[in-house]
């Protein structure tokens, strides 16, 4: 069976060299981060394609979606395989569809648009918009490794959402081509309102092929850290930088001692005992941040300039979900949530998490614009893992007294919190993906054509 994918596959994209079988390479580009969920690790860890292909551009991508469809055979797609929560590992085998050699940059447009190929690795477009005045509005903590594609089919905000929200917010994503695994596989465009039928989709209704990415004009940025006494102190003060437009921030983040303790390459920045605020303000304004925060009882323990994504030490890779890695290198038994705080009732709701689950929750904040424009407290909290019934009653928990939860722990798009509830990436998939073939088991509201379909309800 896999000689004769193999073989199959060469001979469509006419390079042999570029369809892989060699078993642990395969297994290799078949993973991503779903091991960070002590739940999915067991579920995932045996699952793999039989064999990965490298297309470099959208004609090879729909020869072999067309190669796939007349066999029947599953195609999931991948791109920098930076994903936590296991969107990229294939359930079904089949083929895994590897866009990193689809990395061509065509152009940043005078109003600042990146047109680009799937492949493009963020802090490469970064880089290169940098270079013309330009910056990416918001980007994941993986920014070095992670794709564009990759972030569009499975990413939602990072840093930078402070200031211009999630990527599914103030058309960020202007427009993409998208290739179909139709009867006859094509390529169609979606632009405008249209993009949300497929973003964030974790490719099972469709491959994108070429990309219009909204950038925004580049700031001069200085990364610093603030020491204060307690948690409630260091939130205060974020939160009053992070909600006021007066401050210009890419980053505004807060972690509870002892999350710093956990930053062990950055521990000068860390002081014992302390919470810690990491702040990304326009240089310009360094110096009234620091009177501001001194006023507030900070100490100020780290500034240094952004020079792009090479900056060491890049403080963003302490941030979003970063923090989760540092926290499970210090110790193997934590894990974590990605939360979205009431913006007026946060104060209430950490009470209440701290009062039921004392120290097995341990806040990491992140400050971010939702669609209607207000900042809000995000979270991606430590979790101490004790069992999935304890984790799930977390969840319930937090549900139950109004914290949004994108549940990490499950390998399905309906219940990890960004599911559209008016169904459109559904609708799509049966439009796009009738025969069920492109990422199969991600999307569990999809029933083969012909067959009900059940409305999602989250
Ligand atoms: C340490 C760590 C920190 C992270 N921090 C953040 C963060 O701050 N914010 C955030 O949003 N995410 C974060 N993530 C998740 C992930 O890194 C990002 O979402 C990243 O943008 C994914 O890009 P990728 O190229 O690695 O995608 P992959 O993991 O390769 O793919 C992600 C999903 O998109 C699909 N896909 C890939 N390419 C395409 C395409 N061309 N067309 C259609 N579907 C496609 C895949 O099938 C998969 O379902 C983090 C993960 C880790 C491990």
């Amino acid at each position: 069976m896999v000689d004769g994918l193999a073989a199959g596959l060469s001979a469509v994209i006419g390079d042999a060299a570029r369809v892989l079988t060699a078993p642990a390479v395969v297994d290799r580009l078949s993973h991503d981060f779903y091991w960070y969920s002590p739940v999915l690790r067991p579920l995932l860890v045996g699952k793999m394609g039989e064999v990965v292909v490298q297309p470099v551009d959208a004609a090879e991508v729909l020869a072999v979606l067309r190669y796939a469809r007349e066999r029947g055979v599953a195609v999931t797609t991948r791109g920098a395989g930076t994903g936590n929560y296991g969107q990229c590992v294939p359930l079904e085998g089949g083929i895994v569809l590897d866009l990193s050699r689809m990395d061509k940059l065509e152009e940043i447009t005078a109003d600042g648009v990146a047109v680009c190929q799937p492949g493009v690795r963020l802090g490469a477009l970064e880089t290169e918009a940098r270079k013309v005045g330009w910056e990416l509005r918001c980007y994941p903590s993986t920014l070095v490794k992670a794709s564009v594609g990759g972030f569009l089919g499975g990413g939602s905000g990072g840093i930078g959402s402070v200031a211009h929200g999630g990527l599914r917010d103030f058309d960020t994503v202007r427009a993409f081509e998208v290739a179909t695994m139709e009867d006859e596989p094509r390529i169609v465009l979606h632009e405008g309102k249209a993009v949300h039928e497929i973003l964030h989709a974790w490719g099972t209704n469709g491959v994108l092929t070429r990309i219009w990415f909204a950038l925004t004009p580049a700031v001069e940025w200085t990364q610093m850290t603030l020491a204060f006494d307690t948690f409630e102190k260091a939130f205060w003060f974020t939160e009053s930088v992070a909600v006021d437009p007066g401050w210009t921030k890419r980053l505004a983040t807060v972690f509870e001692w002892p999350i710093p303790s956990f930053f062990t390459p950055v521990k000068q920045v860390v002081r014992e005992g302390k919470a810690l605020a990491l702040i990304m303000i326009a240089s310009s304004q360094v110096e009234d941040l620091r009177t501001a925060a001194e006023k507030c009882g900070a100490e100020v323990t780290f500034t240094g300039t952004f020079e792009g994504p090479r900056t060491q030490p890049l403080l963003s890779d302490y941030t979003w979900n970063h923090t989760t890695l540092w926290a499970m290198k210090a110790d193997p038994a934590y894990t974590y949530l990605q939360c979205g705080f009431s913006p007026t009732e946060c104060r209430e709701q950490f009470a209440k998490l701290r009062e039921k689950f004392g120290q097995e929750i341990l806040f990491h904040i992140e400050f971010m614009k939702n669609g209607e424009g207000v900042v809000i407290p995000g979270a991606i909290p430590v979790v101490r893992f004790v069992s999935e019934e304890r984790l799930n009653e977390m969840i319930d928990y937090c549900r139950a007294i109004g914290v949004f939860v994108a549940n990490p722990h499950v390998n399905y798009l309906e219940d990890a919190g960004r599911f559209r509830a008016d169904n459109i990436q559904l609708r799509a998939k049966e439009k796009y993906d009738p025969l069920g073939l492109l990422n199969p088991g991600k999307m569990i509201s999809f029933r083969k054509s012909g067959e009900s379909v059940k409305v999602a309800t989250t």
